[in-house]
């Protein structure tokens, strides 16, 4: 029988439920019975996500629903209990002299998760954190208020895209001038909020005993395995090899064009002859994509039929949705969901491609005993994602048609290289914050202005003022809404590069390698993920030099 999201459902816990469920924990563990302690919390913990996951979903696919709005400020308001009864539990088994043992019941790599978290966590930071929550939340509401003219219609932000990446110059000017007038109009919002995160982090890292938020930013995020040094070690290796290949495939694209000077609004254009579109709408795109998953591998298009015919996919923009595109879980049920937004753009063709990956993971991983092992840490799961994008490169045809395919693949190579000096640029940025943390607004900006001419020395923002003057990173939600967050991104763009090597040579192999990396899930640190995959730490000297030569030659560059 094929399992149906409208049926999952979940019950709606309570101060008193959750307190209830940690006595008997507790009670297990007072008996010596930590083996009944640990499955019973993971069937708590996993009846928890189920249901707060359930309640996110329903306020994004409609968040002018009262209910639904009332739901989510519910569980917001019972997330830092859960949290706290969580911490308790393992602080209380971490304690345990028989680490060993531990270990061997839980899984090595849950235990040192655990370590993390608790260093993470005390009572006397719950206020920041709920102070922490509502300037992200009020940053994300700000962004989402924007209603921006253009073309005849009123567009938010993410409305904004298919015209910042029109064939026609003047229309990617005025989009970007719109965009940055926006900006411009709420930078002092913007900058009082982010001053505001910064000196409440700041504040809890020192609760913590931390000297700066640094620390405790990459304890939030679980890295076990790798610290600043190696982030940096890392981004000077974007410098090196990466940042001197955009620099001239930039330079190509204004000669390409016969512009004078290569502008700001010039770069989302990568394909000179307009970045190619889907060749369908949504229904279209659904269908050629059970074609592309069949033709890959059996679990896959199996997998991807689940999901369609058991509804889990949400893909079409509407009034009241929420903006963007993520994929959800409900570990109760193993069954993962794709919310997102289409606009008839590229980035459409990404839901089948990125989000899928990350869905397939999920799924791949429901065997895992462990709740901890549902998902990977955020550098790894985007492994997950990105590589797929990569490895769906054979079967472009079936999305935007034969006569584009190639050039999808070029604008999207170029596309994933370009992205590695920017998110570069805003991890250093965000380490320089933090061990300022009492700079001001025009230090913070005059650190993002100096930073951005060190990995992108080719922007020129022409006459956009705000931009021009370091304003760029306040359209970042990660810097406001996950410190220390980006990273990730290029991190794993590193190792997805590799696949796509790989993949040109031996496809069947590549294609195994990557559901063994899925099936395995957040069952081990990036490092070890990634070794086990075969592929080259992006710590390690020279694992971006060699898919940046094939990239180069690939692209004649
Ligand atoms: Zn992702």
């Amino acid at each position: 029988m094929t399992m149906r999201f409208a049926d999952i459902a979940a019950e709606r816990p309570t101060r008193e439920s959750l307190s209830a469920e940690h006595a008997d924990i507790e009670a297990l563990l007072d008996a010596g019975n930590r083996p009944a302690a640990l499955a019973e919390w993971d069937v708590a913990r996993r009846r928890f996500e189920t249901w707060s996951a359930l309640v996110h979903l329903r306020f994004a696919q409609n968040t002018a629903d009262p209910a639904a709005i009332s739901d989510r400020d519910y569980a917001d308001a019972l997330a830092p209990e859960a949290t706290a009864l969580e911490i308790a539990i393992k602080r209380r088994l971490l304690a345990d002299p028989d680490r060993a043992g531990l270990e061997s019941a839980a899984g090595a790599h849950a235990v040192r998760l655990w370590d993390c978290d608790i260093a993470t966590f005390d009572p006397a930071i719950k206020a920041d954190l709920e102070d922490e929550s509502r300037l992200s939340a009020r940053y994300t509401s700000l962004l989402a208020s924007a209603s921006i003219e253009i073309g005849g219609m009123s567009v938010n932000l993410s409305g904004l895209a298919p015209f910042a990446e029109d064939p026609d110059r003047a229309v990617r000017h005025e989009a970007e001038q719109r965009r940055w007038a926006f900006f411009e109009r709420h930078g002092a919002e913007l900058d009082s909020l982010y001053a505001g995160l910064v000196t409440v982090r700041h504040r809890m890292a020192t609760k913590l005993g931390y000297a700066t938020y640094t620390p405790l930013g990459y304890k939030r995020l679980r890295r076990v395995d790798y610290g600043p040094d190696d982030v940096a070690r890392y981004r000077d290796q974007v410098r090196e090899h990466v940042v001197p290949l955009v620099a001239k495939l930039l330079e190509r694209r204004r000669a390409e064009h016969g512009w004078d000077r290569l502008r700001f609004w010039d770069e989302a254009l990568i394909d000179p002859a307009g970045n190619p579109k889907p060749a369908g709408n949504a229904d279209f795109l659904t269908a050629q994509a059970q074609t592309m998953f069949d033709r890959m591998s059996r679990p896959l298009g199996d997998f991807y039929r689940l999901m369609n015919e058991g509804g889990f996919l949400d893909l079409l923009n509407r009034p009241g949705k929420a903006g963007g595109g993520f994929c959800t879980s409900f570990p109760t049920e193993g069954v993962p969901y794709i919310f997102a937004n289409f606009t008839g753009t590229h980035h459409d063709i990404g839901v089948f491609t990125h989000e899928m990956g990350h869905a397939f993971q999920n799924w791949e991983s429901r065997g895992h005993p462990n709740v901890d092992y549902l998902w990977p840490t955020m550098e790894a799961a985007e492994i997950d994602s990105m590589a797929l994008e990569f490895l769906t490169y054979p079967h472009m045809d079936l999305m935007v048609g034969a006569d584009a395919a190639d050039r999808f693949r070029r604008m999207h190579l170029i596309g994933a290289l370009a992205f590695l000096p920017y998110g570069v640029c805003v991890d250093h940025f965000q380490h320089e914050i933090y061990a300022n943390p009492g700079a001001t607004p025009s230090e913070r900006h005059a650190m993002w202005a100096r930073l951005e001419k060190l990995y992108m020395p080719w922007t020129d923002y022409g006459d956009l003022g705000y931009p021009a003057k370091g304003g760029r990173w306040q359209a970042k939600p990660h810097i406001y809404g996950t410190a220390f967050y980006y990273i990730d991104y290029t991190l794993a763009q590193c190792c997805a590069l590799q696949f796509w090597v790989r993949s040109r040579q031996d496809p069947a192999g590549a294609m195994e390698a990557y559901a063994a990396l899925c099936a395995r899930g957040g069952s081990a640190p990036f490092g070890e993920l990634v070794r086990s995959a075969g592929l080259v730490s992006p710590f390690a000297e020279g694992a971006l030099a060699a898919v940046v030569r094939e990239a180069a030659a690939v692209l004649d560059a």
